[in-house]
């Protein structure tokens, strides 16, 4: 089975999250796409805003219904800081018949070389870059200090292109701070979830 990761914060899944996801799963193609939700994120300083239990949540109602998509709880659970190379050698030991692809937004790319053992992990699991359509060109030179050449060039043919999503979380939880519209920027299950549970309020999201 191709098994794809795909991780992040979620705080909250947007359509920008499903788009990829379902890029992902039907170009590739993926047989499973497993949203992995993270405790911490080592390169973001601050949040996640929302609990474990409310960024999980928003999960299950955005990706219900939606065919060959999963979450896995594994980073919440291990709890601290969420280093993919620790998932991954989790997901290699529970199933080691499947074939790993860690999906990748292009602007995460960037960040790459600065992963803990990202090496190793580009061992175990093959990336796929996720390119949005118009968007910046794509720095493939951050990978030369990591890999061939070739396995480069490689990753470029495997990339895949969508449509842009101009959204982000940080742009979201912005929005509802200041008491504006989240319409068509989450699935409306989560835009219903926020709003019942008084999610990203707080003034902080306003600056
Ligand atoms: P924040 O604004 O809080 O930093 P985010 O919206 O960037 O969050 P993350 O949960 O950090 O979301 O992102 C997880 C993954 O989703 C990353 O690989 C990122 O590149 C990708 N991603 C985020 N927003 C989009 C989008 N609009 N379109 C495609 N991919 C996206």
């Amino acid at each position: 089975m191709k098994f794809g990761i795909f991780g992040g914060s979620f705080d909250p899944v947007h359509i920008g999250h499903i788009q990829l996801a379902l890029a992902c799963r039907d170009q590739v193609p993926l047989d499973t796409v497993c949203f992995i939700p993270a405790a911490q994120q080592p390169l973001k300083q601050e949040g996640p805003y929302a609990s474990d239990d409310d960024r999980l949540a928003m999960l299950e109602l955005a990706i219900g219904g939606i065919q060959q998509m999963v979450i896995s709880r594994i980073e919440i659970e291990r709890s601290g800081v969420s280093y993919t190379i620790d998932t991954l050698r989790t997901i290699a030991q529970t199933q080691p018949q499947d074939e790993l692809f860690l999906l990748l937004g292009s602007d995460a790319l960037a960040d790459f070389p600065s992963w803990r053992q990202i090496k190793k992990i580009i061992q175990m699991a093959t990336p796929i870059i996720v390119i949005r359509s118009g968007g910046a060109e794509i720095n493939w030179n951050v990978l030369a200090d990591w890999m061939p050449k070739q396995r480069i060039e490689q990753l470029r043919q495997l990339s895949i292109h969508m449509p842009p999503v101009d959204v982000s979380s940080t742009e979201i939880r912005r929005r509802i701070s200041l008491g504006q519209s989240i319409n068509g920027l989450v699935p409306p299950a989560v835009a219903e979830y926020i709003t019942q549970h008084g999610l990203y309020s707080d003034r902080i999201h306003r600056e």
